[in-house]
């Protein structure tokens, strides 16, 4: 069967008739209330990750979004006001490559003027792969942009440059974090996405490069995310291995958690040298407290990662619903949330797919 990245049509969105609560807050069906917001500003990239955009799908004849399909930016900050006005009180921009999406300065602008109901400004955020950052780190930083998360797979020049398989060089993301931080976007986090057998000879050289920056470098277990990355069990590395081999040479002591919900367990250098974190998607699930929703670069709502439909958004915003009618119908579909993938796998449960779905490509929703 040929490879495939999916995008399927959303659901249609009902308006529901609903009077919402005194303080707007919903709960899904599980319980957990609606926190994180995601954001996709664009399905493009320029890296080609095997783990995540594999060349060989995501080729020049990909069909890649076109711009009218794109939310704009004024769409994409009205439908944030109504997230924030359920209890929505952090927001990721992501991708594909965030930095790739023209004039983002002015989408982080209006973003940062939102303000919580009680008059809180947002934790506004972006994941980007550190290309442009150098270049751009100080112009998001005045729009109102307040932490970068850089994603970058490894020190040596030779691994990341097949990582990301498009021959970029490490040093350019380097400069990218250290302008980053030079502008006040730190401390900067640092994704690793640990392949066994691909980089995780990189953990303890990342470590030891990490350490006593002031930067917090987090691992995360390779996810069977999208139908495309021909994603293996035995190419996983379990975060207590990475915990493990890190604390062998720089002993580690747990942290509690900064924020309900936080997808990383926190570690912390015994000897003060500041702290790691593992992100343990695949061997110890938390979707008990996951309270992200996504929004995809074309307005579908998705409550989960691993979902194979979204809903759509964008024909309510583009049809002339009302900020209350869109806030009812955003709430509807959060309070008809069961998702909960990652602990269904965990517990070795059948695929919750309905036949012949595949799964959204995660550099469309985003990560
Ligand atoms: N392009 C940006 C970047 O790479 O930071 C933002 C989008 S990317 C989809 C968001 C995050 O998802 C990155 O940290 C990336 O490493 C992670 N990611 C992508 N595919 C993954 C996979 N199969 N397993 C684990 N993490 C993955
Ligand atoms: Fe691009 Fe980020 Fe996906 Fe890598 S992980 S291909 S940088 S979107
Ligand atoms: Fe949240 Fe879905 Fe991930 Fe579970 S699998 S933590 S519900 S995104």
């Amino acid at each position: 069967i040929p490879l495939r990245a999916e995008r399927p049509a959303g659901r249609p969105v009902a308006v529901p008739a609903l009077p919402r609560s005194a303080d707007g807050r919903v709960a899904d069906r599980l319980g957990r209330p609606l926190r994180d917001l995601r954001i996709s500003v664009t399905d493009r990239c320029n890296f080609r990750c095997s783990y995540c955009m594999p060349k060989e799908v995501f080729d020049k004849d990909y069909p890649y979004l076109p711009h009218a399909s794109l939310l704009s930016f004024e769409e994409i900050t009205r439908v944030a006001r109504q997230f924030i006005a359920l209890g929505v009180r952090k927001i990721r921009l992501t991708g594909g490559e965030p930095l790739l999406r023209k004039n983002l300065e002015v989408l982080i602008e209006q973003l940062a003027q939102l303000r919580t109901p009680d008059g809180h400004p947002l934790d506004l955020t972006l994941t980007t792969n550190g290309s442009l950052l150098a270049r751009k780190a100080a112009a998001l930083r005045s729009a109102g942009l307040r932490r970068v998360t850089v994603s970058l797979d490894g020190l040596d020049d030779t691994v990341f440059r097949r990582m990301n398989d498009v021959d970029f060089p490490v040093a350019q993301v380097l400069a990218g974090i250290d302008a980053a931080q030079a502008a006040g976007l730190g401390p900067v986090k640092v994704n690793m996405v640990v392949k066994r057998g691909t980089n995780d000879h990189e953990i303890l050289p990342m470590a030891r490069h990490f350490r006593g920056t002031g930067h917090v470098l987090r691992f995360i277990e390779y996810m069977d995310v999208g139908a495309t990355n021909g994603w293996r069990m035995d190419e996983v590395l379990p975060s207590a291995e990475v915990v493990a081999r890190i604390s062998a040479e720089m002993p580690l002591v747990p942290l509690e958690p900064a924020a309900p919900g936080e997808t990383a367990q926190r570690w912390a250098y015994a000897d003060g040298g500041g702290e790691v974190g593992v992100i343990s998607s695949v061997t110890q699930a938390f979707c008990g407290d996951c309270n992200r929703a996504r929004l995809s670069t074309e307005g579908q709502l998705y409550l989960c990662l691993f979902a194979s439909h979204g809903h759509d958004l964008r024909t309510l915003v583009r049809g002339g619903a009302t900020d209350e009618q869109l806030a009812a119908a955003i709430a509807s579909i959060w309070e008809g949330r069961a998702d909960r993938y990652s602990q269904l796998r965990s517990q070795n449960q059948p695929d919750t797919l309905p036949a012949g779905s595949r799964r959204v490509e995660m550099s469309y929703i985003g990560g």
